[in-house]
């Protein structure tokens, strides 16, 4: 069975819709037929300024959330990526074959350090891709399930696996990016021409999964549109309404062109407070699971701990060959 190998940064206390319809679902769809590794990215949560108190609950709460939407530890590997040593061994091997110019061409950089000034972004933060190439490449999967966001860092990914397979021996595959066309980027609802992020500067355009439904439906009906009053799918001239049918259509399989059908001389309102029932109905009874596996800490702790073995031992073999590849000594066994 091909294997997939994919993560998410515990870098909020909760997922939002742009993480579910974009990566999340498809984790879960494709459990079915792969042979599964899900990795919650702590180490790439400490490339910006962070809580140590925070971090580990938060660490938590994504354990609990990928469970709670349908990853089945049984079949799939959850693990916690501090606990598998290889992703920071690996990572510097990279960084050893990535030229400087190379990371610099990141677009993500420029989006994330924006705020603080490049000058004052950590170097973490600048490589980050290159330990994400590490993360991937350590398990040799055939597909990566992914947003759109994360296309150039696949790409930066298969070049490297390219790179150290010629200059060494052939080591890595070459993973392909699995990206839902409909829903490879979700917008923030403030701000319909920006992506939906965790790390977004307010919370007033993201739908988290774990807010209260309550603040959810107000969000979506305080969406940001347009000045017109006709439901209609058009990414340049309509992007709030496009993005608040993207998720329409997600959540509940109706075709678009049948909601622009069912909305046409109703308005926004209708649309908006139908969609926001929606939302709630899907959020409710996640929140409820979320928080009954936020009850057994111990069993979650257990479950990333059996996670983190499993990788473990796909990422030490490959480790093993890494290192013995570009002529480091083994110790005597
Ligand atoms: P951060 O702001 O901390 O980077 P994030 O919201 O971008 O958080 P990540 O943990 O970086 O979330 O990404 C997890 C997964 O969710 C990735 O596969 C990413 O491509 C996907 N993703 C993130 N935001 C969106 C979005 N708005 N639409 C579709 N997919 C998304
Ligand atoms: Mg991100």
């Amino acid at each position: 069975v091909p294997r997939i190998l994919s993560g998410i940064q515990p870098t909020a206390d909760s997922f939002h819709f742009g993480n579910y319809l974009g990566a999340l679902r498809q984790w879960v769809d494709l459990q079915d037929g792969h042979d599964a590794f899900y990795m919650i990215a702590d180490m790439h949560a400490i490339t910006v300024a962070q809580d140590p108190k925070v971090l580990r609950e938060r660490t938590l709460l994504s354990a609990a959330q990928l469970i709670a939407m349908g990853i089945d530890p049984a079949r799939s590997a959850i693990f916690v990526q501090s606990q598998v040593p290889a992703h920071a061994q690996l990572a510097w091997v990279l960084n050893c074959l990535t030229a400087f110019g190379e990371a610099r061409r990141m677009t993500q950089f420029k989006d994330k350090s924006a705020k603080e000034g490049e000058g004052a972004a950590s170097v973490g933060l600048f490589t980050y891709p290159i330990l994400q190439a590490a993360d991937i490449l350590l398990y040799r999967p055939a597909y990566v399930p992914v947003g759109e966001d994360q296309r150039q860092h696949l790409e930066l990914t298969r070049d490297l696996a390219q790179r150290f397979n010629s200059r060494y021996k052939k080591t890595f595959k070459l993973p392909e990016p699995h990206i839902l066309k409909e829903t490879a980027k979700i917008f923030d609802l403030q701000n319909p021409t920006a992506k939906m992020s965790k790390s977004a500067p307010s919370p007033a355009g993201i739908i988290e999964l774990l807010d209260d439904p309550k603040v959810s439906a107000k969000k979506i009906r305080s969406a940001v549109t347009d000045s017109e009053a006709e439901v209609r799918f058009d990414v340049e001239a309509k992007p709030g309404v496009s993005n608040l049918l993207t998720i329409y259509n997600a959540l509940t399989g109706r075709p678009i062109a049948e909601l622009e059908q069912a909305y046409a001389g109703r308005g926004y309102g209708d649309l908006k407070g139908d969609l926001a029932e929606v939302v709630v109905d899907f959020v409710t009874p996640f929140r409820t699971r979320t928080r009954q596996l936020l009850d057994d800490r111990a069993e979650l702790q257990r479950v990333l701990s059996d996670g983190a073995e499993r990788a473990g031992a796909v990422a030490a073999r490959t480790m093993e060959q890494v290192y013995d590849r570009i002529g480091f000594l083994g110790r005597d066994a």
